[in-house]
């Protein structure tokens, strides 16, 4: 039942509009904040892929991980991550000069005061101070090419989760939309195209295209720029904010990965604006933020293909930017996050640690009663704060500049918001930076950038101006000294990666993909065997994002590991999916009527998988279309009880020397969710007729061992397959255990004794699961092969491959 008015009591059913990245930060945090009240939530997400390109967060994002327990080593794989220690800006004040601004803090504090006053005074005084930065050890790591952390074990900087990340902005957003679904979220496929007001103004329900209507008691507005609910149902006015609007356009290309894999964010003043280099895992993405009345998108375009060394084919995006904030971010029942109430461009990288700034101030001010006038007020104030803080930092970047050209003269003109002049002229005459309470950019990061613009007070701030100085020297060369020690104990970032990761892909000289594609070759794991490369190359030369998983299986005494599978969404084959699906699988030696067959399929399907293995019988080409998101909804509707088994993968499998009908397997979701029922129902089929026959004993035990570790690991829930070929004895499970978050390591133990017991030799078994340990614990396989023997398939892993 609704309440007609917002201002009662909680909110019992939330639901969250938009499937970006907001949209499913939010939809995961609030159902696991809010699941102790019972509140179910629902996303409404409209079709279409997650915008490309990257992101740099901060510290706030990275404690967020943290409170979420998302295990950082999976997370960082799955979004092409790299560490962010600092951010450097070259040419940005003045052209030749350059400064650092590293996260974290530069150095202790001193009586309750930040080490910049001591600083100041030695500086002001004549003494040999160095650069402010400096007193961060995150200056050292980051100028020496090294992580946060030692070769082994963490350090004081991971411990305070005083760094940030360079992410992957798709694989961010499919990375939460797993999290939420595995948290329960109810996901409904189609875009809000109206909105049903109550008679006190609430928003009662949703109408989504197709023909859906989702009630609910809170709306969480998280449809970007669009502002569905909070702009177009509710008019809520969108405010410009001229002091970080400097830049309206970007343009952005992807690069190889830099061998020197900094851990920073290279941020450059140009004559047309200013460039960012974001280095991802696999490649680099840079970016040139421009004003459209000084510079065309020709002019841009020409200027970032050169300074990125992108010839003519590098693929460049376009887009619009905005700086401003909606009037009221919460309005009656309608609380809107992210891009819908909030944008002041990427300079900085405040965009995505917003989103958990707001979130947990919604939670903080969550209705449970009365009142709920006074928490919107709350929650409205603490949300201007945090947006003044941003857009007043990005705006700081440009009034402190020094550079003659039309766009840095513009941008100086944009006239400083009233607050933020006041604390500039406390600075220059009474040396301190006043900002109480903030959490995105502090009174330290003020200091970083006024003294990075070498903009310092007059005088040092009076209760340190007025102390003794004997010895101020020697004790502040002996913090830069302790800041360079620790930083001198970190580990190369190139290495930290590379364990993350995998090695850094160099293109190989007889590559045989257009130079704009030689980002995406993949892993060279992928590329062991011509018939593996053949697939690899297909793939990357589609040049769209990928991701892929290793597997390796244990079958009568053999293991094989040179097995893979690679996958993409079906809109990364083009407007035409089924004619470029036919052109792959006939170039791989599908046949004509099963190629015809897939390629009608993957018209309503999501996913496409190619894979290959190198089996006893020599090489084998498989290729599945996954019904990924009516899975998705159906897992969602929890409340619909038992049904017929859902297909979930069509997949044929093939020996392209061999020419003959490709053997076709089917998997089935039969509507088990969780280890109890997984387990039920693997111990229903080892009683049934034809059960698990000699495969029983050994691998179902496997399967009740991993889902032991999945209750364990009080994650995300595990999903089960069952897959049949007919004709044929082929019947084996399918554990999906990545949303669990485990590594191979976690259960290495048991995967060895499961490869002895199917006469795998012990030495190869610990070799190939010891080289896997770090991976993430994808899915384990499990039952009888279509000879008639049992075998066991571990698939671990799953990585991005790229991209644009
Ligand atoms: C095309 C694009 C590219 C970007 N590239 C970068 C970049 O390279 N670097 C960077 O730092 N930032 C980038 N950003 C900005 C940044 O990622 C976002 O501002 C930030 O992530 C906030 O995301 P959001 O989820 O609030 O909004 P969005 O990312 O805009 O997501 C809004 C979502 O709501 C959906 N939606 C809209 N209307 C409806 C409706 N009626 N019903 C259902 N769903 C609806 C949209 O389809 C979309 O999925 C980009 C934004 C866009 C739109």
């Amino acid at each position: 039942m609704m309440r007609p008015s917002s201002d009662t009591s909680a909110p019992r059913v939330v639901v969250v509009v938009g499937g970006g990245l907001t949209g499913w930060m939010s939809a995961a945090y609030l159902r696991r904040v809010l699941r102790r009240l019972g509140s179910p939530v629902t996303l409404v997400a409209g079709a279409g892929t997650p915008a490309p390109g990257a992101l740099a967060t901060r510290p706030v994002f990275t404690r967020f991980l943290r409170g979420f327990a998302i295990d950082e080593a999976i997370f960082m794989r799955r979004c092409g991550a790299t560490y962010a220690l600092a951010n450097r800006y070259d040419d940005w004040f003045e052209a030749g000069a350059g400064h650092w601004h590293p996260y974290g803090e530069c150095g202790p504090r001193i009586d309750g005061l930040d080490i910049f006053h001591p600083w100041l005074k030695e500086r002001l005084e004549g003494g040999t101070a160095g650069p402010y930065a400096d007193y961060a050890p995150q200056t050292h790591m980051a100028a020496a090419g090294l992580g946060p952390a030692p070769d082994t074990g963490g350090s004081s900087v991971t411990e305070a989760g005083s760094y940030g990340y360079h992410l992957d902005r798709a694989a961010l957003v499919r990375f939460f939309r797993e999290i939420a679904l595995s948290e329960g979220v109810r996901a409904v496929p189609g875009r809000a195209v109206s909105a049903e007001t109550g008679p006190l103004g609430d928003v009662a329900a949703i109408a989504v295209e197709g023909g859906a209507r989702i009630a609910g008691d809170i709306f969480v507005d998280c449809t970007g720029e669009a502002a569905f609910l909070i702009g177009g149902t509710l008019g809520e006015a969108w405010i410009e904010d001229p002091a970080a609007g400097a830049c309206d356009r970007l343009a952005s290309v992807s690069r190889p990965p830099d061998p020197a894999r900094p851990s920073f964010a290279a941020y450059a003043g140009t004559r047309e604006g200013w460039t960012q280099r974001l280095p991802l895992a696999g490649r680099t993405e840079i970016a040139l933020a421009y004003r459209a009345e000084l510079t065309s998108q020709e002019d841009a375009e020409a200027a970032l293909r050169g300074l990125a060394g992108a010839g003519p084919d590098g693929a460049v995006r376009h887009r619009v930017l905005r700086a401003g904030r909606r009037r009221a971010p919460w309005l009656r029942n309608v609380v809107g996050i992210g891009g819908s109430v909030r944008e002041s461009g990427p300079l900085g990288g405040f965009e995505v640690d917003l989103i958990p700034c707001a979130l947990e101030a919604f939670v903080e001010h969550l209705p449970r009663g009365e009142g709920v006038a006074i928490l919107r007020q709350g929650y409205a104030r603490r949300m201007a704060d945090l947006a003044d803080e941003a857009s007043g930092a990005v705006a700081l970047h440009f009034a402190l500049g020094r550079r003659p050209e039309p766009f840095w003269a513009a941008a100086r003109r944009a006239p400083l918001p009233d607050a933020l002049a006041d604390r500039l002229d406390l600075y220059e005459i009474g040396g301190r930076v006043a900002v109480p309470e903030a959490r995105l950019f502090g009174e330290s990061d003020h200091y970083r950038l006024l003294a990075g613009a070498d903009l310092l007070p007059r005088r040092a701030f009076a209760p340190v101006d007025l102390a003794d100085p004997r010895g101020l020297g020697t004790f502040l060369a002996g913090i830069r000294a302790r800041a360079e020690q620790l930083a001198g104990t970190m580990a190369p970032h190139a290495l930290l990666l590379e364990r993350l990761h995998g090695p850094v892909e160099t293109p190989r000289p007889d590559a045989r993909l257009a130079p704009a594609n030689r980002a995406a070759t993949g892993p060279a794991a992928l590329r062991r065997t011509p018939e593996g490369a053949r697939v690899a190359d297909l793939v990357a030369a589609l040049g769209q994002p990928f991701g892929y998983e290793r597997s390796v299986k244990a079958s009568a005494g053999t293991l094989q590991s040179d097995r893979f599978l690679m996958s993409l969404h079906r809109t990364s084959l083009g407007p035409e999916p089924g004619p470029v699906l036919k052109g792959l699988a006939a170039k791989l030696g599908l046949g004509p009527a099963e190629r015809a067959e897939a390629a009608a399929h993957i018209a309503e399907a999501d996913l496409l998988h190619l894979g290959y293995e190198d089996g006893p019988s020599g090489p084998l080409y498989k290729l599945y279309v996954e019904w990924s998101a009516r899975t998705d909804a159906a897992w969602a509707r929890e409340d619909e009880g038992e049904g017929e088994p859902l297909l979930v993968h069509r997949a044929y499998k093939w020996d392209p020397l061999r020419p003959g009908p490709a053997i076709v397997t089917l998997y089935h979701w039969p509507r088990v969710r969780g280890p109890d029922e997984i387990a039920a129902r693997l111990a229903r089929i080892g009683a049934g007729e034809a059960g698990w026959g000699e495969a029983g004993p050994r691998v179902l035990g496997v399967a009740q061992a991993l889902l032991e570790l999945a209750r364990a690991s009080g994650r995300g829930a595990p999903h089960y397959l069952e897959a049949r070929e007919a004709p044929g004895p082929r019947l084996s499970y399918d554990l999906n255990l990545y949303a669990c978050g485990l590594t191979v390591g976690a259960a290495e133990n048991l995967l060895l004794a499961a490869f002895a017991d199917l006469g795998v030799p012990g030495a190869e078994a610990a070799a190939i699961l010891a080289e896997r340990r770090d991976e993430a614990l994808g899915h384990v396989a499990g039952g009888v092969g279509r000879d008639g023997r049992p075998f066991l398939t571990l698939y671990s892993g799953v990585a991005a491959g790229s991209e644009r």
